[in-house]
Parts: structure tokens; sequence; C-alpha cells
């Protein structure tokens, strides 16, 4: 298929390996992070790191829409279906994610709540249209690639008058969740770049991230120039890159190569998709639609400002939010889960000592156990965890 078998070529995949190993400097670390989910199922899919030297790690960064929407407005979700009698409609992954005290949506269901797993915002507007006589919810989450269908459907519930459906808006944006891992730095991210290390330093020590593998889909909407402070103002490298192991292995080279040039700039690997200024029509149904929340809680990296959206007052008739009261909830995770860490680049998700005991997919104790593009659900499937490396 073009576009996805010419970027999954065995041979090339190998030859950008081999080229890898021959740029590494020999006395050097280099600790990439992958920003996005969608890269960190890729690179324990197609074993990427099996392909790489010791000397390059990846460590994961919290760029999975479902792993970082916080407990307490899941349990925000979970309350108004059961309080409201309203139809909530989401993604299947979210419907598994355990809020505080493991509840989740699909044991709300269990209990008799009117919760539907769909496939996008469309079936909601559908179910709507459908239930004339029912307030219809859709449990909106994702960053700045899902949000524009959102704002779609919004526009097109006011253009039907469709007054039963609404939107629990949980849209994030991708730029100030990276500025504030840079300007509020976990320990991982403090330093400045690393400084070429002796032989026979541990690979797996905390340490700086020198660069970051920057978003795929999200890029295609928002371009490559809001990611120029990453470089400007944190002298780290971005490379854009598309999900298909060749695009992540070679943004690996490009990366190294600044890094071993004491660059930081913003490049593009994902050309074919992504235009420096990125889609002008989707960002401008997005400000139509939606303002910046001053403030909002991602799981794992706490409040963030100006870090995710809410429905212009203009559109409140099909704001859940305003139209239920829904409150503020903030709620605990359980306190075996260790996904705050896995979430920040911290731990490695077989380093959480519930990992595929207590917590795997059939029954997750965190949220980054659920969606295929949780950190700790990849290693599970793909087996990355075994060996102890
Ligand atoms: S293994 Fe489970 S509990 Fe531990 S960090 Fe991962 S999702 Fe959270």
């Amino acid at each position: 298929m073009k576009y996805l078998d010419e970027f999954r070529d065995g041979p090339l995949a190998r030859g950008l390996a081999a080229r890898i190993r021959q740029e590494v400097e020999p006395n050097r670390r280099y600790a990439l992070m992958e920003f996005c989910g969608g890269h960190t199922h890729a690179i324990c899919r197609y074993g990427i790191e099996d392909l790489l030297p010791a000397s390059v790690r990846l460590i994961h960064g919290p760029g999975c829409p479902v792993c970082v929407l916080p407990s307490g407005r899941l349990r925000a979700a979970i309350d108004l279906v059961e309080r409201e009698r309203v139809i909530l409609c989401s993604y299947g992954d979210l419907l598994r994610v355990p809020a505080a005290q493991g509840d989740t949506l699909l044991a709300a269901k269990a209990r008799g709540a009117d919760v539907r797993m769909v496939y996008s915002v469309d079936d909601a507007l559908e179910i709507a249209r459908a239930n004339p006589g029912r307030p219809v919810v859709f449990l909106a989450i994702g960053f700045e690639t899902t949000t524009p269908p959102t704002a779609v459907a919004i526009l097109q519930a006011r253009r039907e008058g469709l007054g039963n459906f609404s939107v629990y808006c949980n849209h994030v944006l991708t730029p100030p969740a990276l500025r504030a891992l840079l300007a509020e730095p976990p320990p991982s991210l403090s330093a400045p770049p690393s400084p070429p290390q002796g032989e026979g330093s541990g690979v797996r020590d905390r340490q700086t991230v020198d660069g970051f593998i920057g978003p795929a889909h999200v890029s295609t909407v928002i371009g490559s120039d809001p990611y120029q402070f990453v470089a400007a103002e944190n002298h780290r490298p971005l490379v854009i890159a598309g999900f298909e192991p060749l695009d992540v292995l070679q943004a690996i080279l490009m990366l190294i190569r600044q890094i071993n040039a004491g660059d930081a700039r913003v490049e593009n690997e994902y050309t074919r998709a992504v235009h420096p200024r990125g889609n002008p029509k989707a960002q401008r149904l997005m400000a139509e639609v939606f303002a910046i929340r001053p403030r909002f809680e991602w799981r794992g990296l706490g409040e963030l400002p100006d870090s995710a959206l809410a429905i212009r007052p203009e559109f409140a008739e099909w704001d859940a939010e305003r139209r239920f009261a829904i409150p503020e909830i903030h709620a605990p995770d359980h306190k075996a889960c260790a996904c705050a860490e896995v979430l920040r680049g911290l731990m490695r998700p077989q380093d959480c000592k519930v990992f595929a005991t207590a917590c795997t997919p059939d029954h997750p104790l965190g949220s980054c156990m659920v969606s295929a593009e949780g950190a700790c659900a990849a290693h599970y499937h793909y087996g990355r965890f075994r060996g102890g490396e």
C-alpha cells in the first residue's frame, strides 16, 4: 500500500540502523523522547529499540490522549451519566480507563447507565438525531488531531438545531505540554544537554533529554512552526516524524546528527503530510468553536496553564460542562500506579511494581495500560519487558 509498504521496508530499516550505529559518537549517550503515543506504539511494535546501539535511549512522553485524561474528569463523566440519565458516547478505550477507586464507564454501563462506544463524534451526532427525546453527551478527548472534528460536529449541531447534543470537552494542546515539561522540568529534563560520557556509563540512569521526536498527526494540523521554542528557548532539537518504522529511524538519525553537531533546530521528517504552518482550515474551525482554558489538569503532569480547550460561550448550548454544571473533581490515581512517572519519562513501564502482574490490559490499574498508544500497553503487547532490558 502506498505510503505504508515503502516505509516498512526491512532492508532499508536495517540500513538506517547501521547508519545510526556508524554516526553515534563512541563516548556519548543520547536520550531522545518521543512525545507521541503513536510513536511509542510504533517503537514497540517494530522493535526499533532492538536495532539501536546501547548508547541511544528512547524515553516515552505524555502524548497518549487516553492516558493523560485525569481520574477526576472521568469520575465527573461517570457521575454525569448516572445522575442525569444522559446517553454518554465515547471511544472504546476510554470506557476502560480507571477513574478513582477503579471505577470505569464500562462498570457504570454494567450498572445500567447508557454508555455507548463510538468510533467518531459523527456516531454521537447520529445517536442524538435518532434519540430526540434524550440528551446525548460526547466525551471528547484528544490532542489537536481530534479537535477539528469535534468543532465540525458542534457547528453541525447548531446548523441542524440539534438541541439534545452536547460535548464534554477535554481536548488538550501539545506545545503547552512540551513547554511546561521544559519550563518546570522533572529531573530527567532539568540539566543542559548531555556532555560526552565516559566508557561504562550506565545508559539507564536518569539523564537529560537531548532531543524530541515530534508528533505526526498533531503536526499535520498545527504544523512545525509552533515547536520553534523547543530549539530557540531550550536548545533541544526536535524532528517531526511519521508513524512508520522508517520514519522513526530516520528521525533518530536526524536528531543524532544535530546533537553531534551541537545544533538545535526543528526539522520535519514527515514532509509528505506536515506543512510548516499546518492546516489553516482546521485551525480556523478550532479557533471558531474553542477558546484556551487558563488551566487544565493532566494525568501525570498536574495542572498546566493554557494547555487545553473549552467551548466558547456562544456555543454554550452544546457545552455539556455548562449545561449540566459538571463539577471540577480532583481524584487520586490507584496508590500502586506509577503512570505519573511513566508519562513524564521518569520510569520505564516495566519498572512499575505492578506492571504485568496486578496491572495488565485485561485488568488495568492505570491509564497507560489501556490504549494501544499507552507506554505500558505497548510494552506489554509486544513483549518488550521480557529479558529485563
Ligand atoms: S503498569 Fe499499570 S499501574 Fe503501572 S504505570 Fe503502567 S498503567 Fe500505571
